[in-house]
């Protein structure tokens, strides 16, 4: 039997679990119905069909959920470190076991292709927990030079409950690097999953408790106004970590400040992709497929939608580009053949649709539509878009500047390498940016130029453990993936000084 021929049973499959999901929220535990017993419905963005129901946690369940979080942090926190990270590693190792089972749910719910992207994604949640969970004997603190008789040193406390809220985009990957470090610390978690994708992260988080102590792992769904600002806004939340669109990253910062307690906020990106004159043409083509994200319909804070090309270059590129995109497969997320699945639904369609209307309309530019959409009876209803490649449009467009977050690029023109630089920094983003050249000084040089919390030369791939995550300027504030990053957001410090003169 085929890849191919197995995808109906694989998603008749995820379609059950979904169904054994459906309107439960995760609290001290255990799964449960919500208080109001209010619900929405989730369909599946491929074909339209409802998949199961999603609980609508509502502030009683918001309360619940951080009473049993503030119930069991403090013994968490005071189990020895290691033994912290040895069960966030262990509950890795069980997701790993999992992983076929939970990259179907998210197919199902995400529509994004289950060989490309989600195979893979579920498959890193593994490594993200077992990578924390061993960093856990390095919550240390520092000694602090004193006199005989006395001993001055900091040490590492757990910030206490942490509210973690997530977009739809990558969703098991974020939820991920947000418990996992929260866990390792000493920390209690609310999740709070986005609309559209609650199921796969729920079911990590029923796994999860097979491991971890009940209460110190909660998941609520529900809306942003009805479940989101009332748990980032309850007092007993001491930390929020955020991933999402920059509008609600400065809601949840404003929310934060009336307690005064730290936010981490990733935002969103317009991520510049720079290919010099002397860059090596075919990598960068290649490094241009992967630096999109097509195979993601786009749907990336690092997605490079604006592509900077040196005049010499411009044409040549934009037909080679336009040519690769064009063999990418658009179709049913669950066949093994396909290479890009569905937007994440009919509002982000249409605000994508929306975005390539306005280009159209600029005077001057070409949209180069790429690939064909599913012809498939069965996919008729769903959200499928075309990936479509924009030339004759100026960096000051709305389509450059503006966050489309959809298959949507622009290959701008440029001169000379400063040119190139002052275009890619005019941008009220600075997640991620790319410079593609053969030349270290060259390199050195514009690396140190842009402005943008991750640069990288020569690649443009998705974040790595170990290497800082984050932006500046409207894309967010404050580092994910590392030790360091655990430390400074997950913990405080509390100086120490004992005097025995
Ligand atoms: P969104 O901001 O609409 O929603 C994100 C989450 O916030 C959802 O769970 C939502 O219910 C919740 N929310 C909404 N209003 C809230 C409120 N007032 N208080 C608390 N919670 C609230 O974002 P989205 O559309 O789900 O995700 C797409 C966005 O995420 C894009 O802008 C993208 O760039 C960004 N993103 C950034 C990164 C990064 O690492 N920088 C990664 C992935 C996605």
């Amino acid at each position: 039997m085929t890849r191919a021929t197995l995808a109906p049973t694989i998603r008749t499959t995820a379609l059950a679990a979904a169904q054994q999901l459906s309107n439960q929220v995760l609290i001290n535990g255990s799964l449960r119905g919500t208080a109001q017993s209010r619900s929405f419905d989730l369909h599946d963005p491929a074909t339209g069909e409802l998949i199961c129901q999603v609980a609508d946690a509502g502030v009683e369940d918001v309360d619940a959920a951080v009473a049993a979080a503030l119930a069991a942090q403090s013994a968490w926190a005071s189990r020895p470190a290691r033994e912290r990270g040895k069960i966030v590693a262990e509950g890795g190792r069980i997701l790993a076991e999992h992983t076929d089972e939970l990259a179907a749910l998210l197919t199902l719910e995400s529509g994004k292709a289950l060989r490309t992207e989600c195979r893979g994604e579920a498959g890193n949640v593994a490594d993200v927990l077992q990578f924390f969970g061993g960093l856990a004997s390095e919550i240390k603190g520092e000694t602090v030079p004193s006199t005989n008789g006395i001993l001055t040193y900091t040490e590492r406390e757990p910030v206490g409950v942490v509210a973690a809220v997530l977009p739809w985009n990558v969703p098991l990957m974020l939820m991920a690097i947000k418990i996992a470090p929260a866990l390792v610390t000493g920390n209690a978690v609310v999740v709070k999953t986005a609309e559209e994708t609650p199921l796969a992260v729920l079911r990590i988080a029923e796994l999860l408790n097979r491991v971890l102590p009940q209460g110190v792992l909660n998941v609520l769904s529900g809306d942003g106004t009805g479940c989101g600002a009332p748990l980032v806004a309850h007092p007993d939340v001491k930390k929020v970590t955020f991933t999402g669109s920059v509008e609600t990253g400065k809601l949840i910062y404003g929310a934060a400040a009336q307690k005064l307690i730290p936010v981490t906020l990733e935002l969103g990106g317009k991520s510049p992709m720079l290919v010099l004159e002397d860059a090596d043409f075919d990598r960068a083509v290649d490094g241009a497929l992967v630096a999109m994200r097509f195979t993601r319909q786009g749907q990336s804070c690092t997605a490079a939608s604006r592509i900077f090309v040196h005049r010499s270059l411009h044409d040549e590129f934009v037909a080679k580009l336009t040519a690769k995109v064009g063999q990418l497969v658009i179709g049913d997320p669950f066949d093994d053949t396909t290479d890009i699945g569905t937007i994440i639904s009919r509002v982000q369609l249409d605000k994508v649709n929306g975005y390539i209307e306005r280009g159209k309309a600029v005077a001057g530019a070409t949209a180069h539509e790429c690939g064909t959409l599913p012809t498939d009876e069965r996919l008729r209803a769903g959200f499928f878009g075309q990936p479509v490649v924009f030339t004759g449009i100026t960096n000051s467009d709305p389509l450059a500047r503006e966050e489309i977050f959809g298959p949507v690029t622009c290959v701008i023109p440029f001169d000379t390498v400063d040119e190139a630089i002052a275009l890619a920094n005019d941008s009220d983003f600075g997640l991620t940016a790319s410079v593609w050249t053969r030349d270290f000084r060259t390199a050195m040089r514009t690396v140190k130029a842009l402005e943008a919390g991750y640069v990288q030369v020569n690649q443009a791939q998705v974040a790595s453990l170990g290497i800082s995550m984050g932006g500046v300027k409207q894309s967010g504030l404050g580092r994910e993936l590392t030790l360091e990053s655990m430390l400074e957001h997950f913990t405080h410090r509390k100086s120490v000084v004992l005097n025995f003169e």
